[in-house]
């Protein structure tokens, strides 16, 4: 699980980092909202932790435009004060959750473990993407009547892929999340399981189709 901190205190995001760290969760921290956003719109994450008073953009408006490009990755806002307003705003632009500061480290990993809980349940059938469907129990892809069995890495692309929205993906991005951080895999593993993949996807005449944006990574789109 990959996590994002956004929080301008940067001790208390460096903190954070070294908690999740320590629970074994993949995390890095940003210091500003503007790069937060553009970073919760680059990268895949799992889950967003996302402080509300930040310099450049604050925590209501990242959260807003995040699902406003229909990504879905869950967001728990960090609230400095017991601010009531703060709560209901945050969940009305799309937040899951909150959590108000100072908080102990259990009580964020407890959150954060319920979140992933309730989270997978919303989908723990199936994930779809224009006309295609992925089994998440079978590790299947359907289409059209069609159903093709995925390799255990070309089924995490595509779930990656699907769950990203119009997210393009950078293939340092790729090898670490489907690879790992320490691995000696390279862009030219990633372009092979791409390739793999648009073969089945031409094969189950999908209107879906990864292209390649140049230079910065790839991104699944429906052909009109
Ligand atoms: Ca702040």
């Amino acid at each position: 699980m990959y996590i994002l901190v956004i929080e301008d205190e940067k001790r208390l995001a460096d903190a954070l980092v070294q908690i999740l760290k320590e629970a074994r969760y993949q995390a890095e921290a940003v210091y500003n909202g503007e790069d937060g956003y553009r970073m919760a719109l680059k990268n895949s994450y799992d889950l967003i932790l996302l402080d509300v008073m930040l310099p450049m953009m604050d925590g209501f408006s990242i959260v807003r435009e995040l699902r406003g490009n229909h990504l879905t990755t869950p967001v728990i806002m960090l609230t400095a004060r017991d601010d009531v307003s703060d709560k209901i705003h945050g969940l009305d632009y799309g937040a899951d959750d909150y959590i108000t500061k100072p908080f102990v480290a259990g009580e964020l990993l407890a959150r954060i473990r319920a979140l992933s809980r309730r989270h997978g349940e919303y989908n723990t059938e199936e994930l779809c993407f224009g006309d295609l469907t992925l089994h998440l129990n079978s590790d299947d892809i359907s289409c059209h009547g069609k159903t093709m069995h995925l390799a255990y890495k070309e089924y995490e692309l595509m779930k990656l892929f699907m769950s990203s929205g119009k997210t393009i993906l950078s293939k340092e991005m790729l090898i670490n999340r489907i690879w790992g951080n320490d691995s000696d895999a390279e862009d030219n593993n990633v372009e092979v399981y791409i390739s793999f993949l648009r073969k089945k996807l031409a094969f189950l005449g999908s209107k879906a189709t990864l292209v390649s944006i140049r230079k910065v990574g790839y991104r699944l789109e429906e052909k009109a």
